[in-house]
């Protein structure tokens, strides 16, 4: 019946855009430069926790996607995708995606599959931004802002360390805003040790920056209950924090809830879920005032942006948490630009995954701030030479 009355109109339908069939996924692990974690099971420079993915179509076209996890795990789950993706149209991410996500449900939800499908979903959304020549925010619906905060995140050192380290990229790097994590905090059992870096970070980055500062309770065996989330929390507030991030196990979402509640400090998480679905409890039940989805995690940029507008929905802020390569980076940024309330992306400056394999690197302006690619897709270049020092797989990325 619409066709009829545009045809009575004299209304020309307009033509779709011809398929472009996937024909191959590469996954390039990256090794050599990982950089510590704070994990108590630290990683080496030589473990693979970062794996690139490039899909490419029969066309030639290729979109890049960014996985937080061993890339041995990676290409076993594109391998077993494959029968799924193979064929299948790269213009049409969210179904695309959606079809991988629902077949493989059997084989272990929210696992080791969903962060792969993440990187598949950031690539066939590049391929789309690319072939319409649009950046992905306007695909996601539209730019709210062209440049955002990027945030230092930085492990934890003991108190003198801690004030040397964080006026380096106050100073050299023009960081405005801070986040210390893991190492120390919480794990040597010594609160007066915990207030003394923080007291230490908060002069090094002085009264008009902000500190965020991150328990990293998702590494294992964490010490510490409610009770020592509920002090710490007190004591951050002291300082002026602006977020206290996992303060409990990934799990305790009824602990959460209650620090939320009684926190005069802003509660973050939700690094570690995965999948739109896990979110919807944390979110409804108000575990978080912050919510951090990893889009290289979650699902990729389909699932991403139905989490952060669920998060919308419930009043909690999103910050993304892709930060890990520059790929990921940049999914985040675009991310950044299509929300309305997003202040920040965490960022690590100086990292051979995110500055050492574009070929333009991200800069900081005098003001402390990213611009956000304008250019058709991610709008970032990947630098094939770079790329080599870290993947044996790199020339694989950039030719079918
Ligand atoms: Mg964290």
């Amino acid at each position: 019946m619409a066709s009829l009355i545009h045809a009575a109109k004299g209304v020309t339908t307009p033509a779709r855009l011809a398929p472009q069939k996937i024909h191959s996924i590469v996954v390039a692990p990256l090794s050599g430069e990982s950089p510590k974690g704070g994990w108590s099971a630290e990683i080496k420079p030589a473990d693979s926790v970062h794996a690139l993915i490039a899909v490419h179509t029969q066309d030639g076209l290729t979109g890049y996607g960014s996985v937080f996890a061993d890339g041995r795990l990676v290409q076993a789950a594109v391998d077993v995708l494959e029968p799924l993706f193979a064929g299948e149209d790269a213009l049409q991410p969210e179904r695309v995606t959606e079809k991988l996500h629902q077949n493989t449900f059997w084989m272990g939800r929210g696992g080791s599959l969903t962060h792969a499908i993440s990187g598949i979903d950031i690539a066939l959304w590049d391929i789309l931004g690319q072939t319409v020549g649009l950046p992905i925010s306007q695909l996601l619906g539209g730019s709210y802002r062209s440049r955002v905060q990027p945030y230092c995140s930085l492990l934890m050192e003991e108190p003198a360390k801690m004030r040397d380290t964080l006026a380096v990229y106050s100073e050299r790097d023009g960081f405005r805003a801070f986040k210390i994590g893991w190492g120390p905090f919480g794990r040597a059992l010594d609160t007066r040790l915990d207030e003394a870096i923080i007291r230490a970070a908060r002069d090094a980055v002085g009264e008009d920056s902000k500190l965020f500062v991150d328990a990293g309770a998702c590494d294992a065996h964490w010490p510490h209950g409610l009770k020592w989330a509920m002090r710490t929390a007190d004591m951050l507030a002291g300082y002026g924090v602006d977020w206290f991030e996992e303060p409990l196990r990934p799990d305790s979402i009824d602990d959460y809830c209650h620090l939320r509640r009684v926190s005069r400090v802003p509660i973050a998480g939700g690094e570690v879920l995965t999948r739109r679905q896990t979110f919807l409890p944390w979110l409804s039940r108000g575990a978080f005032d912050i919510v951090q989805p990893d889009v290289t995690k979650v699902g990729g940029l389909s699932e991403q942006r139905r989490i952060a507008w669920m998060a919308d929905d419930f009043d909690v802020r999103y910050v993304g948490h892709g930060w890990n390569t520059g790929v990921g980076v940049a999914a985040d940024l675009q991310m950044a630009a299509a929300f309305p309330h997003v202040d920040y992306v965490e960022f690590i400056g100086g990292s051979a995954y995110v500055d050492g394999i574009l070929s333009e690197p991200f800069v900081i302006d005098a003001q402390g701030y990213l611009a956000i690619p304008d250019r058709p897709g991610l709008g970032v270049a990947l630098d094939r030479d770079k790329i080599a020092r870290y993947s044996p797989n790199a020339a694989a990325l950039f030719s079918v």
